[in-house]
């Protein structure tokens, strides 16, 4: 199981880190390994200064693909789920000034939580998303997937001319903006529309 998460996929989040709103997707990886799940606390990691919360709809693929077309895309899955893409934001900064990979920002432990699945189905289309997230019961970041540079349909097919995708991996797709610095002892609290999907503490 991979997952691939999305950079850059809403305007307004692309601006307040000023960077350039990009012309086609922008992905990177994490390993399985960085899976938080079950409301389960995490870990402030030692090697940070600056840890960021970016919440995120996360897409399950439910088939085995290559070369999707954005026009069968919507076959490829059936569940949504929100998670949220820790960011060590200090390291991130200093690998992208030197240009070099993300992974130690990005990658690390705990790093990419995620809440249980829902179904997708004539009341919620999947880019028609209310999402948020509260941090200490205030909420720091809101989103619709209705304001997506780039639709999932339009990932899948992106990412599929590069990666064979295959049952259980996951696609984070963007953060809105919003996104800042987490501390120990905060708790964070995600929605989908009404719906909390997770919510768990900062250790
Ligand atoms: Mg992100």
């Amino acid at each position: 199981m991979k997952i691939i998460c999305i950079g850059r996929n809403y305007s307004e989040h692309a601006k307040e880190l000023q960077n350039e709103v990009p012309k086609e997707p922008v992905f990177f990886m994490k390993p399985d390994s960085a899976l938080l799940k079950n409301n389960q606390d995490f870990f402030y990691p030692g090697f940070c200064g600056n840890l960021h919360y970016e919440v995120e709809v996360v897409i399950r693929i439910n088939r085995l693909g290559k070369y999707i077309e954005e026009r069968f895309a919507n076959r490829y899955y059936d569940e949504v789920a929100l998670g949220i893409d820790f960011t060590a934001r200090d390291l991130q900064n200093k690998m992208k000034e030197k240009g070099l990979p993300w992974e130690i920002s990005k990658a690390f432990d705990q790093s990419a939580v995620l809440s249980n699945f829902i179904a997708l189905n004539r009341f919620l289309d999947v880019q028609h998303i209310p999402f948020s997230l509260q941090k200490n019961g205030e909420t720091v970041q809101e989103g619709n997937t209705s304001d997506m540079i780039f639709t999932v349909d339009q990932i899948i097919a992106y990412v599929s001319k590069f990666l064979t995708l295959k049952i259980g991996d996951l696609i984070y797709t963007g953060t809105p903006a919003g996104v800042g610095p987490i501390d120990i002892s905060d708790r964070l609290t995600g929605y989908i529309a009404d719906k909390k999907m997770f919510d768990f503490m900062i250790r």
